[in-house]
C-alpha cells in the first residue's frame, strides 16, 4: 500500500493471462496489442500518447518507483541488469548469450514516463541484419548464418531525452585561406596566407529530444548510431509494452545526463555557430550558453540485439526495433582477408602481364 491507500502491485493489470487457454499474454508489434503466444488471442489495452514532459528542477520530486511492477535480473557472466515484467524469466542473457541469468536483489529504481514500442518484430530485425552483414566481406559465413530469428531478443534501452530552449553569445576568430602569387622569374610560385578575423554575437536554437543513454555511457555512441526512433508512435509508459522484452536497467541519474546532453548541445552549437561565418580556420571560439524551459522524459527505446561468439570474444548486433537500422561489430575471418588479398594480388599481376605484353 502507498500513502494514497492503493495497493500498487494489483492495481496493474499485468500479465493478464489468456482467456481461451491461460498463458500470458505477450506485447506483439506488428498490431500493438497483447497476443497470446499459443492461440494467437489478441486483447487491446489503454493506451495514451499523452506524454507530459518533466521540468527539470523538479526532477527530485515525485518521482515514481519502477520496483512494484518490475523484477530486475542480473547475468552472472557479464554483468547485465535487465528489468523484467512481473512473472517473466530470461532464458539467456541477450548482450552475451549466457544461461546464467538470475533474480537480482537489485532495485529497477525510476519508473519510465513513456516507450517507443517496438513496432517490428525479431524476424524482420533479422533480416535487415541478414542484408547489413551481407556487405560485411570480411565478416566469417558462420556469423552471417546465425543471425537467426532465434537470437534477436528485444530490450528496451533506457534514455533521457532533453529539451532546452537555448540562447548563447559568442566571441571568437576565424580565418579564411587566400592564396598569392610572390617572386619573380625562376622564384615565382604561389603561396598560401590567411586573413583572421574576429566574429561576435548571439544565437538562439530550441532543442528537441536530445537523447542520452542512462545505463552505460559507452553505449551512447551505438544509440547515436540507431537514432531515430518513431517520435510519432511515442506512448505513455505502462507495463503491457514490457510484456515479451526486457528493458535494461538504468545507471545514471537525470543529472549526469543532463551534464551529457549539455556537452552534446554545446557541441551543436558550436558548429552551428560557426556555419553562420565563413571560415576555413577557428583560432578560437567562446561560447556562453543559458538554458531556459529545460524538460525531460524519461523514456525506452525499442532494440533487438544479437550476440555472437568467435575466438572467444563476444559481438553484438543492435537493430532499431522501429525503423530496422543495424548497427555493430563483425568479427574478421583471417580466412576471407587471405583470400582478398590472394585475389588483390592476382589482379595486380594479371594488370602488369597485360600492360607488359601490350607494350
Ligand atoms: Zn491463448
Ligand atoms: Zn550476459
Amino acid at each position: 500500500m502507498n500513502e494514497h491507500g492503493f495497493d500498487v502491485s494489483s492495481a496493474e493489470t499485468v500479465n493478464e493471462k489468456c482467456l481461451n487457454c491461460g498463458s500470458n499474454l505477450l506485447f506483439d508489434p506488428e498490431t500493438q496489442k497483447l497476443k497470446c503466444p499459443h492461440c494467437e488471442t489478441l486483447v487491446d489495452f489503454e493506451k495514451s500518447s499523452n506524454v507530459l514532459e518533466n521540468d527539470i528542477r523538479e526532477f527530485l520530486n515525485g518521482n515514481q518507483t519502477w520496483n512494484t511492477e518490475s523484477v530486475v535480473y542480473r547475468c552472472e557472466n557479464c554483468g547485465a541488469s535487465l528489468v523484467l515484467a512481473p512473472n517473466q524469466t530470461a532464458a539467456s542473457c541477450p548482450y552475451c548469450g549466457a544461461s546464467h541469468v538470475v533474480k537480482s536483489e537489485e532495485e529497477a529504481g525510476l519508473k519510465p514516463g513513456a516507450v517507443y514500442p517496438f513496432t517490428i518484430t525479431s524476424e524482420v530485425a533479422s533480416n535487415f541484419a541478414k542484408t547489413w552483414a551481407k556487405k560485411r566481406l570480411f565478416a566469417p559465413s558462420r556469423f552471417k548464418k546465425d543471425l537467426v530469428t532465434d537470437k534477436f531478443k528485444g530490450v528496451y534501452q533506457p534514455s533521457y531525452t532533453f529539451d532546452s530552449n537555448t540562447y548563447s553569445t559568442y566571441y571568437g576568430r576565424v580565418g579564411v585561406r587566400h592564396t598569392r602569387t610572390v617572386g619573380s622569374g625562376k622564384n615565382r610560385r604561389t603561396e598560401t596566407y590567411i586573413v583572421w578575423r574576429n566574429i561576435s554575437g548571439d544565437y538562439s536554437h530550441f532543442f528537441d529530444d536530445v537523447t542520452v543513454n542512462s545505463d552505460d555511457i559507452e553505449f551512447q555512441s551505438t544509440i547515436n548510431k540507431l537514432l531515430p526512433f518513431n517520435y510519432n508512435s511515442i506512448k505513455v509508459y505502462d507495463t503491457e509494452y514490457l510484456t515479451g522484452y526486457m528493458a535494461k536497467r538504468s545507471n545514471r541519474t537525470v543529472k549526469d545526463c543532463w551534464g551529457d546532453a549539455k556537452s552534446m548541445m554545446d557541441a551543436s552549437l558550436r558548429s552551428l555557430i560557426l556555419s553562420r561565418h565563413r571560415h576555413d580556420v577557428v583560432d578560437f571560439l567562446n561560447v556562453s550558453t543559458s538554458h531556459q524551459n529545460v524538460t525531460f522524459k524519461y523514456v525506452l527505446l525499442p532494440v533487438y540485439v544479437s550476440n555472437f561468439k568467435y575466438k572467444k570474444k563476444d559481438y553484438k548486433v543492435f537493430v532499431n526495433g522501429n525503423t530496422g537500422k543495424v548497427t555493430g561489430k563483425t568479427p574478421v575471418s583471417p580466412w576471407r582477408v587471405l583470400i582478398a588479398v590472394i585475389l588483390g594480388l592476382a589482379i595486380v599481376a594479371l594488370l602488369g602481364y597485360l600492360f607488359y605484353s601490350n607494350s
